[in-house]
């Protein structure tokens, strides 16, 4: 089959805080071929996403994504394939192409399941998916007393590991973080794995996480995550030789296969996290986590949006046993929760499985997708360019 359109769709919630939140707003692709369609979604800025499909040529190797795109076949995996390295060499200089690329190939992935009636997961070589314990993704609470009735509901409510990143932590001093984190293990419990995400705040300065080592010792915490900016791998390093001695996971950021790889060697990492939105699609977080298991580094999806987003980032580890950890937000705003026609369930013993339905097995809302809609036209010269196509 002949891929016949690619659509954009840009979501937003009617106000987007300056908040670590990934789910106030959304893109969402649609690719149209052989009479069925594909689904994905970008974890990425929306509007300069949309652009670089369609921006002019700037010269050889800065072109607009659909010139990977437009009439090409999609019948095979080597198909997806193709195009994913087409797109790395006509767009390798246009720096938001990986971010829309990643929507795209999720799209190709879903749409090419749905064709030859197998998950995505099994196309990639998989022979069977294996369980994950998901852990409950939330921002830690503003003030201690928060954090801590945050970590008894998800408690409650059958969670058996919690995250709690970002909001103040790391902001203020190590008493004020000392105490985040004891509520966080006080409201969570002991049996529970909890992991901390420093949400990239310290930068590059290893003394200021190194300060904070003795309290995350006390509170056992299963991982410190992204306590510096991304690819800062000599910091990571540094602090993973420290004592004392905690886990380090980070990657999120990562939008090349290049960016995972060069973390992978340098960084000191037991956890690689991944966002199949953003480093390229399901194809190069599947080769991000071959490389990740021939290093015995661990690999974890990162996603902070919709289950159509969280059924993508389970694929490309979903056959790898060991690797038996998931990202799960708990906070999602009305639009990445509601973007689907059915969520992906913790079962009764606290497992998530990924779906088995062909392609993601993810349907989206097409009703919500038209409430969160923002028309979009781009035009140069007052030629138009782009325009949000119908629903
Ligand atoms: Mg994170």
């Amino acid at each position: 089959m002949k891929i016949e359109s690619v659509d954009f769709f840009y979501c937003s919630m009617p106000e987007v805080l300056d908040i670590g939140d990934g789910s106030q707003d959304a893109l969402l692709v649609r690719i149209r071929a052989g009479g069925l369609e594909g689904w994905g979604e970008c974890e990425a800025s929306p509007l300069t996403s949309i652009a670089s499909y369609v921006c002019p040529m700037s010269h050889s190797a800065c072109k607009p994504l659909k010139y990977s795109l437009e009439g090409k076949s999609l019948n095979d995996v080597e198909d997806i394939y193709s195009i994913s390295r087409d797109a790395q060499q006509n767009s390798f200089d246009l720096l938001q192409a990986n971010h829309t690329l990643s929507g795209i190939d999720i799209a190709l992935w879903d749409l090419l399941g749905k064709k030859l009636g197998e998950p995505v997961y099994r196309l990639l070589g998989y022979k069977k998916s294996y369980p994950k314990l998901p852990y409950a993704s939330q921002l830690f609470g503003d003030t201690p007393e928060q954090t801590f009735a945050k970590a008894l509901s998800a408690r409650d409510s059958g969670f058996r590991a919690i995250k709690f990143g970002w909001g103040p932590f790391g902001k203020k001093d190590v008493i004020t973080d000392a105490a985040h984190l004891e509520a966080a293990r006080q409201g969570a419990g002991d049996d529970i794995f909890l992991m901390i995400d420093a949400g990239t705040v310290w930068n590059d300065n290893v003394e200021a996480a190194q300060q904070r080592l003795a309290a995350l010792k006390k509170i056992n915490a299963f991982w410190l995550e992204e306590p510096f900016t991304n690819l800062s791998a000599g910091a990571y390093h540094e602090l993973s030789q420290s004592q004392p001695s905690i886990a380090l996971a980070g990657g999120e950021g990562c939008n090349s296969f290049e960016q995972a790889n060069l973390m992978l060697k340098y960084a000191g990492l037991t956890f690689i996290q991944i966002d199949a939105g953003r480093i390229g699609g399901i194809t190069v977080a599947k080769n991000v986590a071959d490389v990740a298991e021939s290093q015995n580094i661990s690999f974890v999806n990162h996603t902070f949006t919709s289950h159509l987003a969280l059924s993508a980032s389970l694929q490309p580890y979903a056959g790898i046993e060991k690797d038996n950890i998931c990202e799960y937000p708990v906070e999602l705003k009305p639009l990445a929760r509601e973007l689907t026609l059915t969520n992906i369930l913790p079962d009764e013993n606290g497992f998530i499985l990924t779906p088995e339905k062909p392609g993601l097995g993810m349907e989206v809302n097409l009703a919500i997708l038209k409430k969160y809609l923002q028309n979009v036209e781009i035009r140069v010269n007052g030629k138009e360019i782009y325009y949000t196509p119908s629903v």
